[in-house]
C-alpha cells in the first residue's frame, strides 16, 4: 500500500469535509481488525475509499472488501483512489444504494461497517445480521450523530435520522443474540457481536 497516496487522499477529503472516519474511531476499528483477521468485509458508505483502504491492511491474504457509494462522483473518485494507492485487487466498489444493493448481496462478512444514510440504519442492520458471520462484527459509525441521539434537542431537519439511529442502538440492545458496545470516539461508534 502507498501510504502516502494514503495520507494526500486524507487531506483533500477533511479539506473538502468529506465525512471520512476520524482518527479516534479508526484506532478502535484497527483494534478491532487485528484481533478479527478478517477476510470479507463490506462497508456501506465508501466516499472517496479512506476508509475501506485503512481497513484493507488488516485483510487476510486474498481478503477483500465490498463497498457501496451511490454518489456517481465519489464512487468514480473513490475507484481513482484504490488504483493510486495500489490496494485496487482488495477493494471492490459497488456503485448504487445501498438499500437496493444491499438485498441483492448473499455472502457472509466478518465486520459490517454502516457508514452512510443515518435515516437506513435499521434497514443497514437488519440486512447486515442476515450476512454477519458467526465470529463477525457490526459497527455503526456516526451513531451519536454530534449528541443529537442522547439528547432531547434536536432540530427538525434531523428528527428523522435521530429516531432511526435511536431505533438502530434499541435494535441492537434488544435483540438478545446480540451483545454491543456503544464508544463515543468520533461521532460515536455502535459494535455488535453475536452472543455466545
Ligand atoms: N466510509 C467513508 C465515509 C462515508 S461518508 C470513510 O470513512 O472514508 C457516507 C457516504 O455514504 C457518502 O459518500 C454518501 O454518498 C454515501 N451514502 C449515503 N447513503 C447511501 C445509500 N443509501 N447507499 C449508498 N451510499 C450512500
Ligand atoms: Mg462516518
Amino acid at each position: 500500500m502507498n501510504k502516502e497516496e494514503l495520507q494526500k487522499i486524507k487531506e483533500k477529503a477533511l479539506k473538502e469535509y468529506i465525512p471520512i472516519i476520524m482518527d479516534d474511531t479508526l484506532e478502535v476499528v484497527d483494534n478491532i481488525l487485528k484481533e478479527l483477521k478478517p477476510s470479507k468485509i463490506l462497508e456501506i458508505g465508501t466516499a472517496v475509499g479512506y476508509s475501506a483502504m485503512c481497513f484493507s491492511e488488516y485483510l487476510q491474504e486474498g481478503g477483500k472488501i465490498d463497498t457501496i457509494e451511490r454518489d456517481e462522483e465519489r464512487a468514480k473518485e473513490a475507484k481513482e483512489n484504490i488504483k493510486k494507492v495500489e490496494v485496487a485487487d482488495k477493494i471492490n466498489i459497488l456503485e448504487g444504494d445501498a438499500v437496493e444493493i444491499l438485498p441483492t448481496l448473499n455472502k457472509k462478512y466478518d465486520m459490517i461497517f454502516i457508514d452512510a444514510a443515518k435515516g437506513k440504519y435499521p434497514f443497514f442492520l437488519q440486512q447486515a445480521l442476515r450476512m454477519l458471520n458467526k465470529n463477525g462484527v457490526i459497527l455503526a459509525d456516526n451513531i451519536l450523530y454530534k449528541g443529537y441521539v442522547m439528547s432531547d434537542y434536536n432540530k427538525h431537519k434531523q428528527r428523522t435520522a435521530v429516531r432511526n439511529l435511536r431505533e438502530y442502538i434499541a435494535e441492537v440492545t434488544n435483540n438478545p443474540n446480540l451483545e454491543t458496545e456503544i464508544l463515543e470516539v468520533g461521532d460515536g461508534l455502535a459494535i455488535s457481536k453475536w452472543k455466545f
